[in-house]
């Protein structure tokens, strides 16, 4: 099941939705509600009938309060990056401000004279949780989304540091749904970044160095997540650069497509 956040076009209203029969249909469960809605078995309230692909735009599928990302949790990546595999997982933050959704421009900085696409499996957090083991980290999923780590290589290697080239407003599109988790299972699916058409980045979700639980467990042992948040889970080999003009996809099957056009800023 996809839960979709929209625009209402014509009432400029922004809720959740599911998408049945081509027609998207308002979520009125709160947001904070939905994971243990459906650990329950229950389903999730409807209320208005807000129209077909027409009446509505798709909009980024959460505002997180922050953005938690695996950096080289992919053996052949961290090899690409000429890297070691961390002991540990290595993570980092992105800016909430740095979110955007569908069909919004990424936004190439002057400062940057080589960024990079990362297509990437999301974790979207359900509901607040610290403290977490392993065993109980996957309670605490909403569902899964297509991502980009969009990066500044060159400002990346320069600096060693990760603010500033992972941090740019634009930097981290998300979408185009949430594929509601215990049903939607990572593992069975196959991430495929495309620029232009041509495939970049393809590999199944199920070769990562430190597992979805793991990851999940070990961030919140640090830092409390909220609902909403977005988990990035690290990126498979094959990352490249991206200029003005190119379209980049990230698509997941059972998830969609996550389209982004490049834009100078
Ligand atoms: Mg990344």
């Amino acid at each position: 099941m996809l839960l979709y956040r929209v625009m209402h076009t014509p009432s400029q209203r922004v809720c959740y939705a599911l998408k049945q029969d081509g027609l998207y249909l308002e979520v009125t469960t709160a947001f904070e509600a939905i994971s243990t809605t459906l650990a329950a078995g229950e389903q999730l309230a409807l209320g208005t009938r807000l129209g077909s692909d027409h009446e509505v735009r798709l909009l980024a599928p959460t505002t997180p309060s922050k953005v938690i990302c695996v950096g080289l949790n992919y053996r052949r990546h961290a090899e690409e990056m000429g890297k070691t595999v961390p002991e540990e997982p290595l993570i980092f933050l992105k800016p909430s401000t740095a979110v955007i959704g569908p069909e919004e421009p990424i936004l190439l900085p002057p400062q940057a004279s080589e960024t990079h696409h990362e297509g990437e499996l999301g974790i979207v957090i359900g509901k607040r949780a610290a403290g977490l083991s392993e065993q109980e980290a996957l309670s605490v999923v909403l569902g899964y989304t297509c991502a980009n780590d969009v990066t500044a290589r060159d400002i990346q290697r320069r600096e060693q540091r990760y603010t500033r080239s992972k941090g740019f407003d634009s930097f981290c599109p998300l979408g185009p749904a949430i594929a509601l988790a215990p049903s939607f299972v990572p593992g069975e699916h196959r991430l495929i970044c495309r620029v232009n058409a041509t495939v970049r980045q393809s590999s199944t979700l199920n070769d990562f160095i430190f597992s979805i639980p793991q990851v999940i467990a070990f961030i919140s042992q640090v830092m409390t997540l909220l609902p909403g948040d977005v988990i990035l889970t690290g990126t498979p080999a094959g990352v490249g650069a991206i200029v003005e003009g190119d379209m980049v996809e990230v698509e997941i099957d059972g998830i969609g497509v996550l389209r982004n056009l490049v834009r100078s800023k």
